[in-house]
C-alpha cells in the first residue's frame, strides 16, 4: 500500500503546502479528503482516484472536489460514477454550490454514498472502515486495509471518539496534530495537540505515526518532537509529496 501526501496544511493551504488530501494506492486508488490545493497536486500526478472519501464538510477538507468535478465532467468523460463517500450533509452542500438538481452532471460524475460511523465499505482491492471523530460537524476517522496492511486517518478530531479503537494494531496512523504544547484545562475540544497524537499512537500500538494538519503558524518539527515524547515508534511530519510504503 502506497500512501502519498498531496497536502497536509492544517486549516488553510499555503504556497508550499495544500490543505488536507492523501492518496492511498493498493491496486485500487482512494483519495482521502480533497482540501484546497490538492486537485492541482492530483492533476500533476495524472491520477484519477477510484473513489473519494471526505472526512467532513469543513472547507479545508473538501473544497477541491469542485475543480475535480469540472475536470472529470469536461476533460475525463471516460470516468463516471466515481464513488464519493462522506458523512451526512457534505455532498448536498457541495452539490448545491454548483446548483445540482437530481439530474445534474454532478450525479453522473460522482456516485455519492452517505457514511455513518461503524459502517464499512469496499472499493476494489481496498476495504474501508469508519469511526466517529470528535468535531463540531459530522466527521469520520477512516481505516484503509489492503494487502494485509492498514492505515488509519484521523480526519479532524478532538480526544475521544473512535480513533484509538479503529487504529488498534494498524501499521500506520496518519493523525491530526493541529496544536502544540500541553492541552490547557480550557482546551479546544475538536482538535488534538501533538502530544495527544503520540498518546493515541501508543495506546493503539500502531507501527508508525505521521502527524498532519499541523497549524501553518507552528513549526512541525516541534509537533514531531512532542508526539515522539509519548510514542516510541517512528514519527514524521506528513510533508507534501511524501510517499510512504505501508
Ligand atoms: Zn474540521
Amino acid at each position: 500500500m502506497l500512501v502519498t501526501v498531496l497536502g497536509s496544511s492544517g486549516t488553510y493551504p499555503t504556497p508550499e503546502n495544500p490543505a488536507s488530501g492523501y492518496l492511498v494506492a493498493a491496486g485500487t486508488t482512494v483519495m482521502l479528503d480533497c482540501g484546497p490545493g490538492t486537485f492541482p497536486a492530483l492533476l500533476e500526478r495524472g491520477v484519477v482516484p477510484d473513489a473519494i472519501v471526505l472526512s467532513h464538510r469543513h472547507g479545508d477538507h473538501c473544497l477541491d472536489l469542485l475543480p475535480l468535478f469540472n475536470y472529470l465532467r469536461f476533460a475525463r468523460t471516460d470516468v463516471r460514477r466515481v464513488p464519493l463517500l462522506a458523512p451526512r450533509g457534505v455532498v448536498e452542500r457541495l452539490a448545491a454550490f454548483v446548483g445540482a438538481g437530481a439530474d445534474h452532471p454532478f450525479f453522473d460524475v460522482f456516485a455519492p454514498l452517505v457514511i455513518a460511523p461503524g459502517e464499512s465499505h469496499r472499493v476494489g482491492d481496498i476495504s474501508l472502515e469508519f469511526g466517529a471523530a470528535v468535531h463540531p460537524v459530522p466527521a469520520l476517522c477512516i481505516k484503509v486495509t489492503a494487502d494485509d496492511v492498514s492505515l488509519v486517518y484521523s480526519g479532524d478530531t478532538g480526544p475521544g471518539g473512535d480513533l484509538a479503537g479503529l487504529s488498534s494494531g494498524s501499521d500506520l496512523l496518519l493523525c491530526e496534530a493541529t496544536l502544540q504544547g500541553p492541552p490547557p484545562s480550557d482546551r479546544y475540544p475538536y482538535h488534538l495537540h501533538a502530544v495527544e497524537a503520540g498518546e493515541v499512537a501508543l495506546a493503539a500500538g500502531v507501527g508508525r505515526l505521521l502527524v498532519t494538519h499541523v497549524s501553518p503558524t507552528l513549526d512541525p518539527a516541534v509537533s514531531v518532537r512532542e508526539a515522539a515524547a509519548k510514542f516510541e515508534g517512528r514519527v514524521d511530519h506528513a510533508v507534501p509529496g511524501m510517499e510512504v510504503q505501508v
